[in-house]
């Protein structure tokens, strides 16, 4: 994610997607770099959020800016590791606020998300109607500090979402997080360095080629494109999975406009907002809830003609 606007991805998302949960994810061999884009992420979908001029300007003097900038808003809840005390801790404080970056390693802190924290959230959500703003913001800072308690008690409120509620989710260890939480989310990778697929081009190929059987219902050309694909290796079938999963990443934010985001370049550029026309944001989400899941069944070892055949018939399904 490069030089992204993040102004309108969440001027967008904010306005019209139903989706009410984000992750935004980095590997931590990239700290320093994407931690302080996640903070900057954080702020500007805050502000865009609740900013009473509306426009959006980082430094921006409205009351409610102003409440987001010192952390002090009612309407948002940050929710980080903690030692005992269940306060927020200093360091983490001194690079919310200021931007800074300590010294001391977070992991060196024994800190976690404790299950008090998670329940003192849940009435947070449920205790009254945003008092500011239209909504509410709970903001996990590195989720993957959840003990197993606190993860199965944030599962419950996440798979019954209350109105008005949206969740962001910054982690740099997304596969600790349960795969039913992660599935409620739509995902984001923040990398300091370019993502390179190997197989890019022809996973391309094979994804258009896919898609447009699936569109005009083409199963007699299906079945061997199906056959064909079941033959090739373990590695290149997952790897196909994983870039579908990109794939439909670059669908819905092209379905939201958030052009900026995207990631992919030139003609791939043209073909996935092509393609997007096509789509609802809905639908995409669907396929991408359905895709996540083919690649959990990849992984398991599941029949790959049946899970591609599934898949098939979700996309013809929701086109
Ligand atoms: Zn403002």
């Amino acid at each position: 994610m490069k030089k992204y606007e993040v102004s309108q991805v969440v001027s967008n998302f904010t306005k019209q997607t139903k989706s009410q949960a984000i992750l935004f994810y980095s590997q931590s061999s990239y700290l320093m770099n994407n931690i302080k884009t996640f903070r900057e992420i954080m702020f500007s979908f805050l502000k865009q959020s609740y900013c009473e001029k509306g426009n959006f300007i980082l430094d921006c003097d409205c009351k409610n800016c102003k409440l987001i900038t010192n952390l002090n808003h009612p309407d948002i809840k940050i929710i980080t590791p903690v030692a005992n005390s269940g306060e927020i801790p200093k360091f983490f404080m001194d690079f919310f606020l200021e931007g800074k970056v300590s010294e001391g390693n977070i992991s060196e802190n024994k800190l976690v998300i404790s299950k008090d924290q998670i329940i003192e959230m849940q009435n947070f959500i449920n205790s009254s109607l945003p008092s500011i703003g239209k909504s509410k913001t709970v903001i996990f800072w590195l989720p993957e500090y959840m003990n197993s308690v606190s993860m199965n008690l944030l599962l419950k409120t996440i798979e019954e979402p209350p109105k008005n509620t949206n969740f962001l989710f910054f982690t740099e260890n997304k596969d600790i997080l349960l795969p039913t939480l992660l599935s409620r989310t739509m995902q984001f990778f923040i990398s300091g360095e370019e993502d390179k697929n190997e197989n890019f081009v022809e996973n391309m190929q094979m994804f258009v080629e896919w898609m447009r059987m699936c569109y005009v219902k083409k199963y007699v050309k299906l079945v061997p494109f199906i056959e064909d694909f079941s033959k090739r290796d373990k590695e290149f079938q997952k790897n196909f999975f994983v870039f579908l999963g990109f794939v439909l990443e670059q669908l819905w934010l092209s379905s939201l406009k958030m052009y900026s985001l995207m990631q992919v370049v030139d003609k791939d550029l043209e073909t996935i907002n092509k393609m997007a026309s096509i789509f609802s944001t809905e639908s995409i989400q669907k396929i991408y809830e359905s895709v996540n899941r083919s690649l959990r069944y990849i992984v398991r070892n599941s029949n790959v003609k049946l899970v591609m055949m599934n898949l098939s018939l979700d996309i013809i399904e929701n086109k």
